[in-house]
């Protein structure tokens, strides 16, 4: 339950004009995420070294309740070591496109660009996405319920330790949920 049904538009702006340029997700510049203009939502919040943001296309109201959630499953964690963050949120549909644009693995709910500090999560993380919720549970064995917190916990492996190994980013997001906290080696 909610206080407020309503979103907070206080926390919620769009980028200014000056940033709509485009950018690749590879390659945006501090401020902008994903490869279209994006809006920036409640970066005024007590764990402000966090930016939230969602991709063009997804709605205001989705974008402040999976923001939410995803704040919520963070402030279990101890991340006093990870500094500046920005996390972006893409819908489903434009999920593959863009990763396969990037080279990465479109069945992978995530990822993570370590030299912009920044993890980006599709929305099937969030909400059921007819069609793509069966590939996400054939390709990780993982209960639908249990996904957000898991992917989230693997991309923190790979933020909080530089890490770029698959496994050791594993290994780290198993240590995340089992201990709230990783000790990197
Ligand atoms: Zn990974």
């Amino acid at each position: 339950m909610s206080a407020s049904a309503q979103p907070d538009a206080a926390l919620v702006h769009t980028a200014p004009a000056s940033g709509r340029a485009t950018c690749g997700v590879e390659s945006c510049p501090p401020g902008l995420s994903g490869d279209r203009p994006a809006f920036r939502a409640s970066a005024e919040k007590e764990d402000s070294q966090f930016e939230y943001y969602c991709h063009t296309g997804y709605a205001l109201t989705e974008c402040v309740a999976h923001h939410d959630r995803l704040r919520a499953l963070l402030m279990k964690f101890n991340l006093r070591n990870l500094g500046q963050w920005r996390w972006v949120l893409v819908r489903s549909e434009d999920w593959g496109p863009i990763l396969r644009r990037v080279g990465r693995d479109a069945d992978s709910p995530a990822f993570t660009v370590l030299e912009n500090r920044a993890t980006f999560l599709e929305e099937a993380l969030f909400v059921a996405v007819p069609g793509r919720d069966h590939t996400l549970l054939e390709k990780w064995r993982i209960p639908p319920s249990e996904l957000l917190e898991y992917a989230v916990a693997h991309e923190l492996g790979h933020a909080v330790c530089s890490e770029r190994d698959e496994r050791q980013a594993s290994a780290y997001g198993r240590e995340l949920i089992d201990s709230s906290a990783i000790q990197c080696r």
